[in-house]
């Protein structure tokens, strides 16, 4: 049987897609996951739905978050760079 699982354009990615696909647990403000970008022995990376249904992304191990994107993106849980990318305190959004 098929999922229905859309593959490009208008995908949207939550970060509860993302932090389930790292196998992350849940905290009081999120999410707590692997992080892909380094060898994360520990999760590091917490993954936060932001406001207007954006992802906030932090690596307590001191990834740069783009890095940490540019692997969500490869591992295709992350909406591409094209618009509406910020830096918002800190975290980039999405
Ligand atoms: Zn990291």
């Amino acid at each position: 049987m098929a999922g229905s699982t859309p593959d490009t354009a208008m995908i949207t990615i939550s970060a509860e897609t993302i932090a389930r696909k790292l196998k992350g647990r849940r905290t009081s403000v999120g999410w707590i996951c692997h992080c892909p970008s380094h060898d994360d022995k520990r999760p590091s990376l917490a993954v936060a739905e932001g406001r207007h249904g954006r992802v906030l992304v932090y690596c307590f191990a001191g990834c740069k978050q783009w890095n940490v994107i540019r692997r969500l993106e490869q591992l295709g849980l992350w909406n591409s760079f094209k618009k509406g990318v910020r830096l918002d305190r800190g975290l980039y959004c999405r």
